[in-house]
Protein backbone atom coordinates (compact mmCIF):
# COMPACT_ATOMS: atom_id res chain seq x y z
CA UNK A 1 0.00 0.00 0.00
CA UNK A 2 1.33 3.52 -0.26
CA UNK A 3 0.73 5.98 2.07
CA UNK A 4 -0.42 9.19 0.38
CA UNK A 5 2.43 12.07 0.43
CA UNK A 6 1.10 15.31 2.94
CA UNK A 7 2.80 18.59 2.82
CA UNK A 8 4.43 18.94 5.99
CA UNK A 9 2.61 20.87 9.33
CA UNK A 10 3.55 24.48 9.30
CA UNK A 11 2.40 27.34 11.13
CA UNK A 12 0.87 30.30 10.36
CA UNK A 13 -0.91 32.89 11.66
CA UNK A 14 -4.03 34.60 10.64
CA UNK A 15 -5.19 38.28 11.48
CA UNK A 16 -9.30 38.42 12.12
CA UNK A 17 -11.48 41.50 11.79
CA UNK A 18 -15.25 42.03 12.00
CA UNK A 19 -17.03 45.23 12.77
CA UNK A 20 -21.12 44.65 10.94
CA UNK A 21 -22.92 42.75 13.03
CA UNK A 22 -22.34 40.23 15.84
CA UNK A 23 -18.55 40.57 15.64
CA UNK A 24 -17.74 38.35 18.66
CA UNK A 25 -19.60 35.74 17.19
CA UNK A 26 -18.52 35.65 13.38
CA UNK A 27 -15.11 36.03 14.67
CA UNK A 28 -16.11 32.61 16.73
CA UNK A 29 -16.97 31.32 14.34
CA UNK A 30 -14.79 31.80 11.64
CA UNK A 31 -12.26 30.14 13.99
CA UNK A 32 -14.19 27.08 14.30
CA UNK A 33 -14.42 26.98 10.67
CA UNK A 34 -10.52 27.44 10.10
CA UNK A 35 -10.09 24.43 12.58
CA UNK A 36 -12.98 21.99 10.54
CA UNK A 37 -10.75 21.71 7.87
CA UNK A 38 -8.92 18.90 7.87
CA UNK A 39 -5.76 20.39 7.27
CA UNK A 40 -5.30 23.04 9.40
CA UNK A 41 -5.67 23.86 13.25
CA UNK A 42 -6.03 26.91 15.18
CA UNK A 43 -3.58 26.04 17.96
CA UNK A 44 -3.73 29.35 20.08
CA UNK A 45 -5.88 32.67 19.46
CA UNK A 46 -5.25 36.10 21.01
CA UNK A 47 -7.58 37.64 23.32
CA UNK A 48 -10.18 40.38 21.67
CA UNK A 49 -9.36 44.15 20.47
CA UNK A 50 -11.37 46.73 19.89
CA UNK A 51 -9.70 48.97 17.23
CA UNK A 52 -10.22 52.25 15.18
CA UNK A 53 -10.65 51.87 12.08
CA UNK A 54 -7.66 52.56 9.91
CA UNK A 55 -8.63 53.91 6.08
CA UNK A 56 -12.10 53.53 4.30
CA UNK A 57 -15.09 55.32 5.30
CA UNK A 58 -16.36 56.33 8.32
CA UNK A 59 -17.55 53.09 10.11
CA UNK A 60 -17.37 51.31 13.80
CA UNK A 61 -14.93 50.06 15.47
CA UNK A 62 -13.33 46.62 14.76
CA UNK A 63 -13.11 43.25 16.72
CA UNK A 64 -9.46 41.96 15.55
CA UNK A 65 -7.64 39.27 16.91
CA UNK A 66 -4.69 36.75 15.54
CA UNK A 67 -4.99 32.76 15.36
CA UNK A 68 -2.00 30.98 14.96
CA UNK A 69 -2.83 27.93 12.96
CA UNK A 70 -1.05 24.62 12.14
CA UNK A 71 -1.55 23.75 8.65
CA UNK A 72 -0.40 21.33 5.84
CA UNK A 73 -2.26 23.90 3.17
CA UNK A 74 0.08 26.01 0.95
CA UNK A 75 0.09 29.71 1.57
CA UNK A 76 -1.87 29.91 -1.72
CA UNK A 77 -4.69 26.95 -0.64
CA UNK A 78 -4.54 28.81 3.41
CA UNK A 79 -5.64 31.64 1.12
CA UNK A 80 -8.50 29.70 -0.39
CA UNK A 81 -9.42 28.78 2.89
CA UNK A 82 -9.83 32.38 5.10
CA UNK A 83 -11.24 33.54 1.48
CA UNK A 84 -14.15 30.58 1.89
CA UNK A 85 -14.54 31.32 5.80
CA UNK A 86 -15.11 34.84 4.60
CA UNK A 87 -17.74 33.73 2.30
CA UNK A 88 -19.47 30.97 4.36
CA UNK A 89 -19.50 34.03 7.08
CA UNK A 90 -21.25 36.57 4.81
CA UNK A 91 -18.83 38.75 3.92
CA UNK A 92 -19.60 40.87 0.88
CA UNK A 93 -16.98 43.30 -0.85
CA UNK A 94 -18.11 46.65 -1.44
CA UNK A 95 -15.83 49.62 -0.38
CA UNK A 96 -12.06 49.05 -0.14
CA UNK A 97 -11.46 49.19 3.96
CA UNK A 98 -15.13 49.43 4.17
CA UNK A 99 -17.16 47.66 7.18
CA UNK A 100 -17.39 43.81 6.92
CA UNK A 101 -18.64 40.93 8.80
CA UNK A 102 -15.06 39.12 8.56
CA UNK A 103 -11.84 39.83 7.49
CA UNK A 104 -9.58 37.25 7.39
CA UNK A 105 -5.62 37.70 6.73
CA UNK A 106 -2.17 35.81 6.54
CA UNK A 107 0.35 37.96 8.85
CA UNK A 108 3.16 35.36 8.49
CA UNK A 109 3.36 31.78 6.77
CA UNK A 110 6.19 30.05 8.64
CA UNK A 111 9.36 32.73 8.20
CA UNK A 112 8.57 32.27 4.41
CA UNK A 113 7.58 35.17 2.03
CA UNK A 114 5.60 35.04 -0.66
CA UNK A 115 5.31 37.79 -3.86
CA UNK A 116 2.66 36.76 -5.79
CA UNK A 117 -0.16 38.87 -7.70
CA UNK A 118 -3.13 37.30 -5.15
CA UNK A 119 -0.60 37.02 -1.97
CA UNK A 120 1.76 38.78 -0.73
CA UNK A 121 3.09 37.41 2.93
CA UNK A 122 4.38 38.80 5.38
CA UNK A 123 0.74 40.87 4.84
CA UNK A 124 2.19 44.33 2.96
CA UNK A 125 0.52 45.72 5.72
CA UNK A 126 1.48 44.54 8.96
CA UNK A 127 4.02 46.64 9.70
CA UNK A 128 2.10 49.67 10.25
CA UNK A 129 -0.96 48.02 11.67
CA UNK A 130 -0.83 47.93 16.04
CA UNK A 131 -4.06 46.50 15.44
CA UNK A 132 -2.09 43.16 13.62
CA UNK A 133 1.04 43.42 15.16
CA UNK A 134 -0.49 43.78 19.01
CA UNK A 135 -2.53 40.62 18.51
CA UNK A 136 -0.11 38.67 16.56
CA UNK A 137 2.66 39.10 19.21
CA UNK A 138 0.70 37.29 21.82
CA UNK A 139 0.39 34.02 19.65
CA UNK A 140 3.84 34.99 18.37
CA UNK A 141 6.17 34.87 20.62
CA UNK A 142 9.65 34.78 19.89
CA UNK A 143 8.38 34.92 16.28
CA UNK A 144 10.95 36.58 13.45
CA UNK A 145 9.98 37.84 10.44
CA UNK A 146 11.72 36.51 7.41
CA UNK A 147 14.54 39.15 7.54
CA UNK A 148 15.07 38.11 10.57
CA UNK A 149 13.93 40.89 12.73
CA UNK A 150 12.21 41.16 15.40
CA UNK A 151 7.78 41.41 15.49
CA UNK A 152 8.32 43.57 19.06
CA UNK A 153 11.18 45.52 17.41
CA UNK A 154 8.41 46.00 14.34
CA UNK A 155 5.76 47.31 17.10
CA UNK A 156 8.01 49.96 18.93
CA UNK A 157 9.05 51.75 15.66
CA UNK A 158 4.94 52.49 15.76
CA UNK A 159 5.37 53.89 19.24
CA UNK A 160 2.91 55.92 20.65
CA UNK A 161 -0.03 53.57 19.50
CA UNK A 162 -3.46 54.81 19.90
CA UNK A 163 -6.89 53.11 18.95
CA UNK A 164 -6.59 49.68 20.28
CA UNK A 165 -7.96 48.37 23.62
CA UNK A 166 -7.68 44.81 24.85
CA UNK A 167 -11.54 43.50 25.78
CA UNK A 168 -11.09 39.97 26.91
CA UNK A 169 -11.19 37.02 25.76
CA UNK A 170 -14.67 36.12 24.51
CA UNK A 171 -13.28 33.79 21.72
CA UNK A 172 -12.13 30.34 22.41
CA UNK A 173 -10.36 27.66 20.78
CA UNK A 174 -12.86 25.37 19.28
CA UNK A 175 -14.48 23.21 21.70
CA UNK A 176 -12.54 24.33 24.71
CA UNK A 177 -14.73 27.43 25.54
CA UNK A 178 -14.18 27.96 29.25
CA UNK A 179 -11.07 26.56 29.22
CA UNK A 180 -7.83 28.07 29.76
CA UNK A 181 -6.39 29.70 26.73
P1 LIG B 1 -5.88 44.86 3.51
O1 LIG B 1 -5.24 43.88 2.54
O2 LIG B 1 -5.31 46.24 3.45
O3 LIG B 1 -5.94 44.32 4.90
P2 LIG B 1 -8.57 44.02 2.98
O4 LIG B 1 -8.26 42.89 3.93
O5 LIG B 1 -9.82 44.77 3.21
O6 LIG B 1 -7.36 45.05 2.97
P3 LIG B 1 -9.51 42.29 0.95
O7 LIG B 1 -10.58 42.87 0.11
O8 LIG B 1 -9.92 41.37 2.08
O9 LIG B 1 -8.60 43.46 1.52
O10 LIG B 1 -8.49 41.48 0.08
C1 LIG B 1 -8.02 41.95 -1.15
C2 LIG B 1 -7.02 40.96 -1.75
O11 LIG B 1 -5.82 40.94 -0.99
C3 LIG B 1 -7.44 39.50 -1.71
O12 LIG B 1 -8.27 39.19 -2.80
C4 LIG B 1 -6.12 38.75 -1.77
O13 LIG B 1 -5.86 38.22 -3.05
C5 LIG B 1 -5.10 39.84 -1.47
N1 LIG B 1 -4.04 39.47 -0.52
C6 LIG B 1 -2.71 39.69 -0.76
N2 LIG B 1 -1.97 39.28 0.28
C7 LIG B 1 -2.84 38.80 1.21
C8 LIG B 1 -2.66 38.23 2.50
N3 LIG B 1 -1.44 38.11 3.05
N4 LIG B 1 -3.77 37.83 3.17
C9 LIG B 1 -5.01 37.98 2.63
N5 LIG B 1 -5.25 38.51 1.41
C10 LIG B 1 -4.16 38.93 0.70
CA1 LIG C 1 -7.34 43.09 6.05
CA1 LIG D 1 -8.41 40.65 3.67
Amino acid sequence: MTVPWRRREVFAFLGLGSNLGDSLGTLQAAVERLDDDPDTRVDAISGVYQTDPVGGPDQDDFCNLAARVATRRSPRRLLALCQDVEGALGRVRAVRWGPRTIDVDILLYSDRTVSRKDLQVPHPRLLERPFALIPLIEVAPGQRLPDGSSLTAALAALAPVEGVRAIGTQVHLPGRAGEQR
